[in-house]
């Protein structure tokens, strides 16, 4: 039996264990080299990203995303999703098309301006694209929300790639559209919105919303920083914003290497780099760096909810009947500018260098030449692998033989597997796999018995 394409697609299920991944059977269009007119101002992300097949551009700012960049995506949508439940935040979907009624009632129909994609109906309603939810928040747990019992609520919606249609996605037609995923004019947001009864109490929820960000950047496992932030047409008091430190970035963050404190370019108005810090006065400059927003948080006070009447009956009235405008937060994570951050902050010149927490595979076990050994035991390092909590599901087997190993593993390269294992030449003659960290492009050759130990 030897190891060609075919012979291969037959060992992809095998009785007894789940079937094997197999590269040849999936669709990952990578390519060297993007054509001419692919953004080249705003950093390496969005090349990066269509040559290792993860995304493909519909139009200018709208794109698709192919199987492997949807698989990091709902990696990252995971772990939003674990750090939501954890303080309590449930999941629903708003619709994605806004009647303009209560955009009008908050001003924003024209604050808002060009940004907005605005539509009509065949009667001549007039509607827009959703680039944001508070309205149509409110106006639901206005109308379902009347008590203080019922209260504190935090709601917030993910987007869905791959359900019929796109909840949770969002539009704004952007003056420039053109560093690929990092600003797009479809996108993905997560969008938290929260309820509480009185001022004190919606601080406290912001505090924790603030520590479960923190908890979901520091699972993805790179470096970012927390600015205050200037709180924009969106409206409140206090606001901060996570920030990926990258050269490719559009916003400049500003921040003291004494106290630590750091705010974006419309907080630090009127302090700029070079000054001393105002809040610790320590004599060393305050520097600024250029970074890609990826998260931002507003209290919101009762901005949104005066407006749309999402008040409830307190259970201390000081007049009979009275009736309180709830306490609003309101939290976006751009998912899909996560994942272009990613690349953005994670790359070498081979390719992109994932993070354990969010590769779209882990593992990609490369063989060599067609031998039966060799096709062997990596079924074998396959099953065994896949046996590890962490690695089910996630390793990929390049059966691409028609295709010489240096291109399979400039492939490999590209595309970001944490790790990549090797069957060639050095493993017929002594036996040893060649075991490859992506991001150190460190080698090591190991028995196949410690290769499981070795790669989680
Ligand atoms: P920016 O300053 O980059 O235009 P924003 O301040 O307008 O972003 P917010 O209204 O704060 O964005 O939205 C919350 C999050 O949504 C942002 O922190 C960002 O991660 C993401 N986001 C905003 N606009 C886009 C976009 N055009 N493409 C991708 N993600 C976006
Ligand atoms: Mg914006
Ligand atoms: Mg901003
Ligand atoms: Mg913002």
């Amino acid at each position: 039996r030897h190891y060609t394409h075919e012979s291969l697609r037959c060992s992809s299920s095998t009785a007894g264990s789940s079937p094997r991944t197999l590269l040849s059977q999936l669709f990952l269009p990578t390519a060297k080299e993007v054509h001419e007119g692919t953004s080249k101002h705003t950093g390496q992300s969005h090349r990066l990203m269509i040559r290792a097949g993860l995304i493909r551009q519909s139009s200018s700012g709208i794109f698709s995303f192919l199987p492997f960049g949807l698989r990091s995506l709902r990696k990252v949508e995971k772990i939003i999703d674990e750090e939501m439940e954890s303080i309590g935040a449930q999941k629903l979907s708003l619709p994605i098309l806004l009647n303009a009624n209560s955009w009008r009632q908050t001003g924003r129909w024209e604050t808002v301006g060009s940004e907005l994609f605005r539509l009509k109906d065949r009667k001549q309603s007039e509607f827009c694209l959703a680039p944001t939810h508070e309205e149509e928040i409110t106006l639901l747990v206005a109308e379902e929300i009347s008590s203080y019992r019922q209260l504190p609520l935090r709601l917030y919606q993910i987007g869905e790639y791959n359900h019929a249609y796109g909840q949770g996605r969002k539009y704004r037609d952007e003056m420039r559209p053109r560093s690929g995923l990092l600003r797009g004019r479809e996108f993905m947001m997560k969008d938290l919105y929260t309820f509480d009864k009185t001022e004190e109490a919606s601080m406290n929820t912001y505090e924790e919303v603030v520590d479960a960000y923190k908890r979901i950047f520091s699972r993805i496992g790179l470096p970012y920083v927390v600015a205050e932030a200037d709180t924009g047409n969106i409206g409140g008091t206090t606001s901060h914003e996570f920030h990926f430190q990258s050269e490719a970035g559009e916003d400049v963050v500003f921040s003291c290497s004494n106290c630590g404190y750091m705010a974006n370019e419309e907080r630090a108005y009127g302090i700029k780099a070079g000054d001393l810090c105002t809040r610790c006065s320590a004599d060393i400059p305050i520097t600024s760096s250029r970074a890609i927003e990826v998260g931002h948080t507003f209290l919101l006070g009762t901005k949104y909810s005066s407006v749309l009447k999402a008040e409830f009956t307190p259970e201390d009235p000081v007049t009979p009947g009275e009736r309180r405008p709830m306490q609003m937060g309101c939290y976006g994570l751009g998912l899909s500018r996560i994942v272009a951050a990613i690349v953005e902050t994670s790359h070498d010149e081979h390719g992109i260098v994932w993070p354990f927490s969010v590769a779209p595979y882990r593992v990609c076990i490369v063989p060599g030449l067609k031998d039966v050994k060799v096709s062997d035991t990596v079924e074998r390092l396959y099953d065994m692998l896949n046996d590890k909590k962490e690695l089910k599901g996630e390793i990929v087997i390049d059966d691409r033989m028609g295709f010489s190993l240096g291109h399979r593993l400039k492939d490999a390269e590209l595309v970001g597997y944490s790790w990549i294992i090797v069957l060639g030449k050095n493993f017929l003659e002594g036996g040893k796999i060649e075991v490859q960290d992506r991001k150190t492009r460190q080698k090591n050759y190991i028995e196949i018995d410690s290769v499981g130990d070795y790669v989680v």
